[in-house]
């Protein structure tokens, strides 16, 4: 049987770290624990960011489906395969085919084991199984003005459900829009866990003009006394980052300091996505319309793994 896996190990892992801004971090035994914790509390998102596909016949598919009374899980047919993520897999385990799950305890030996036994793993069999790594952080990054987009993985098999995994750095206003592309998934960094250790502001280099035409738009030229109002602006920053550490060092909850950081500031996120709504980002991402921050991203991401238009399918 022809099958593909994206993902390992560690990536659900990096998934997961994320949420401290750790996520370039490795630490064999603490990272087998963090999955079994991962498990045994239900934080399954990190999971999402793990593909299978295999090929099947519309039937087979059909034949999967019919079996699932469970309609949180997505399982995808595309160009001849299946596809479903690593937490749609664990959660119809029992229906999968044979070979599809040898494969998947070969490439995820660790959750495997973790999900096989329902959490209940001691430390000392953690330590005896094997544990999958990503190859490198990231296999390509590009910048733009605002930050950086890093692309983790693809599993391309000329299909619209080709999977993608990013790892972007980029102002909260534009991490906003992004997520509201919701076919896909997301782990990001979280301000209730992690305070001054990752703590960046993107200034732009010169505050644009609104334009006159379009309500939501910008001109891009510097407005006349621009670079006043970007001195007040990073001094407003500045005495933002005092009053958030005035805060911590007194014992206040990071999940209320965050409160005064403002949207300038920089998040990170893991977001894997299938070819058909990253076309779809590409589409309406690059389009002029667009903010300037965000365009940018979108126009790297297309010079890393290009548009298929297949975004066209749909009407609406
Ligand atoms: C220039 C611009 C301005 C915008 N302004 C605003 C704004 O002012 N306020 C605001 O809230 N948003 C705004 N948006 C966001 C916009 O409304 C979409 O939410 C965003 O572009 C994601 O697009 P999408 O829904 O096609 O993508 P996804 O959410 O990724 O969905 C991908 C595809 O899956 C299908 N799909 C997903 N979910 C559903 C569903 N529940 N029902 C049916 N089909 C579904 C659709 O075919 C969709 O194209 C703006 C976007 C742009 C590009």
């Amino acid at each position: 049987m022809e099958i593909h896996l994206m993902g390992s190990d560690q990536r659900v892992v990096r998934c997961a770290r994320v949420s401290f801004a750790r996520d370039e971090k490795t630490d064999e035994l603490r990272d087998k624990r963090l999955i079994r914790y991962l498990f045994s509390h239900k934080h399954a998102s990190p999971f999402e960011h793990n593909v299978i596909a295999y090929r099947a016949d519309k039937d087979e598919w059909l034949s999967l489906i019919s079996q699932i009374d469970n309609p949180s899980v997505q399982v995808y047919y595309s160009g001849g395969y299946i596809f479903l993520n690593l937490r749609n897999a664990v959660n119809v385990w029992e229906k999968l085919p044979d070979e599809v799950r040898k494969k998947l305890k070969e490439r995820f030996p660790t959750t495997h084991l973790i999900v096989e036994r329902r959490g209940r793993v001691s430390d000392e069999e953690l330590f005896g199984v094997p544990y999958t790594r990503d190859a490198s952080f990231v296999k390509e990054k590009l910048e733009t003005s605002s930050g950086w987009v890093g692309l983790v993985d693809k599993l391309e098999l000329g299909t619209d459900m080709d999977y993608y995994t990013f790892v972007v750095e980029c102002p909260l206003f534009v991490a906003r829009q992004w997520m509201r592309h919701r076919f896909g998934s997301y782990n990001e960094v979280s301000k209730r866990y992690v305070g001054t250790e990752f703590l960046e502001f993107y200034i732009p280099p010169y505050i644009r003009k609104q334009a006159k035409t379009n309500k939501q738009a910008s001109v891009d030229e510097p407005i006349t006394n621009s670079k006043e109002l970007l001195s007040r602006v990073k001094e407003l920053i500045s005495n933002a980052v005092e009053l958030y550490e005035e805060i911590i060092n007194s014992g206040g909850a990071k999940e209320l300091a965050r409160g005064v950081l403002p949207q300038f500031m920089k998040t990170r996120f893991y977001w894997t996505v299938p070819r058909i709504s990253l076309d779809n980002f590409i589409t309406l991402r690059t389009h002029e319309g667009a903010q300037k921050e965000i365009r940018e991203f979108a126009l790297r991401i297309k010079e890393m793994v290009g548009y298929r238009g297949t975004d066209k399918k749909n009407l609406l």
